[in-house]
């Protein structure tokens, strides 16, 4: 997914709500972390360990295995967690791993990565650049880390590395979940359905981090909503297969989805309040092969964003109302409308995040980190990390980090080009400091919950 780009910018325009943020309540903490002092640690802990996140991401980086199949994956983060003291389960949701560490009485803190990559040929030119291909459903296709959950994995296991080098600054339970199939939304539930929140500790706190196409480094702490809802649905319009010289004798469901295409859009432009964010794309529409038959059906995948739960509801209906009434004039038979993917936005804990944008600002500097208000949109992607709040995590925070080489986003601006985005096969964050930022952010969240 990617966000921070989007949020930064909406951030900018809304500066005066900084002002805002001095009212939101703090978290209780038991004593005050000495955010300077921390980072220090963190980074003189990454000044021995860095090479080898390094190495470890280059690795991961060539090798990108697609949701569910990501077993070379999951081996390696088990390894190196086992390596560190960690006491590692995999085959959890499939391909998904827990590695449960125990220092002392204090809080369980769950730190999460996504293991998958992308059906998708990468076109970086990087000397590192990946020529992997996997079997997907049959088909053997170019798989690509371009959604940059490879800085995932490395500043994971940097930030359980950090944390166990400094266990004496910290007290709890850190439970390292390694999430299969984000992409294709279906890995948290596995994993949750495989007994995450029962076999091992239930979480007091969750934290998660997503590189975007920000400038490398930056980090982007969001209250309230972080990611839209998404929703998938497909439509299938049955019709009457004919000759093509003969429509009167076809129910042509071509045309059906032309219709269908068009005026779904209005519940976008006349039903949903232009104030509420809400997106509608049909992202395929597969009827017909030849120019002279007319198909019997149309098949049309949909892709359905948004934050309010009532303009949720009022997106999923529309295209039901819309997809029958489409149906009706054709004199067609009741088109299918099957809702296949679910997904719920993620929620920051607004105090959490709050609390924890004072540390990290006060740790990586005023200008380093953005705290975006609740009151302002989220990003427009989505993620199944929505699954472990909504199960009873509710002191999460879901950081966002910037990835972009910042002489390559000035050039790009002076040229008028567009920057490339998580899912772009030109994606390319810059290692070094977009993963030394995560394993700061997360090794500085866990001590601003856990640490003495
Ligand atoms: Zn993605
Ligand atoms: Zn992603």
């Amino acid at each position: 997914m990617a966000f921070t780009h989007t949020l930064r910018r909406r951030l900018a325009r809304a500066t005066g709500l900084a002002l805002t943020l001095a009212a939101v309540p703090q978290v209780a903490q038991a004593a005050p972390l000495d955010p300077v002092a921390a980072r220090a640690a963190i980074d003189a802990q990454l000044a021995k360990i860095y090479p080898s996140l390094d190495a470890l991401y280059k690795d991961l980086h060539q090798h990108p295995e697609v949701g569910f199949q990501e077993t070379r994956t999951a081996a390696l983060l088990a390894a190196r967690m086992r390596a560190l003291g960690f006491t590692v389960t995999e085959h959890v949701g499939q391909t998904g791993i827990v590695a449960v560490y125990r220092n002392g009485d204090g809080p369980v803190v769950l730190v999460r990565t996504e293991l998958d990559a992308l059906p998708l040929e990468e076109k970086t030119g990087l000397p590192y650049a990946s020529h992997a291909q996997q079997t997907i459903d049959g088909k053997l296709t170019p798989t690509d880390h371009a959604c940059g959950h490879d800085s995932h994995m490395a500043w994971w296991v940097g930030t359980a590395q950090t944390l166990l080098a400094l266990k004496d600054k910290w007290h709890g339970t850190l439970v390292f979940i390694g999430q299969p199939a984000e992409e294709k939304a279906g890995g948290a539930k596995a994993m949750l359905a495989d007994g995450l929140f029962t076999r091992f500790p239930k979480p007091d706190y969750a934290f998660a981090a997503h590189v975007g196409p920000d400038v490398a480094g930056h980090v982007t702490v969001k209250q309230g909503a972080v990611s839209s809802a998404s929703d998938s649905v497909i439509v299938t319009f049955h019709g009457q297969g004919a000759h093509g010289s003969m429509p009167d004798k076809s129910i042509d469901p071509i045309v059906m989805g032309a219709h269908f295409v068009d005026d779904v859009q209005t519940v976008i432009s006349r039903q949903k309040d232009p104030q509420k964010f809400g997106v509608i794309t049909v992202g395929a529409f597969n009827a017909g092969f030849v120019p002279n038959i007319i198909p019997d059906t149309a098949v049309l995948k949909l892709t359905l964003r948004s934050y309010d739960p009532d303009v949720r509801k009022l997106l999923l209906d529309g295209v039901g109302i819309t997809a029958r009434a489409v149906a009706s004039m054709a004199r067609a038979p009741e088109p299918g409308v099957d809702h296949t993917e679910a997904t719920a936005s993620v929620v920051n804990d607004p105090a959490l995040a709050g609390q924890l944008a004072g540390i990290l600002k006060t740790a990586l500097g005023e200008n380093q980190v953005a705290l975006v208000p609740a009151m302002m949109p989220g990003g427009t992607a989505s993620e199944d990390y929505s699954e472990y709040v909504n199960a009873g995590v509710s002191k999460s925070v879901f950081f966002g980090v910037g990835g972009s080489d910042p002489a390559m986003l000035a050039r790009l601006k002076a040229e008028g080009k567009p920057v490339p985005v998580n899912h772009s096969p030109f994606f390319a964050p810059q290692p070094e400091p977009t993963i030394r930022a995560g394993v700061e952010t997360l090794t500085l969240a866990v001590l601003g919950v856990a640490g003495n």
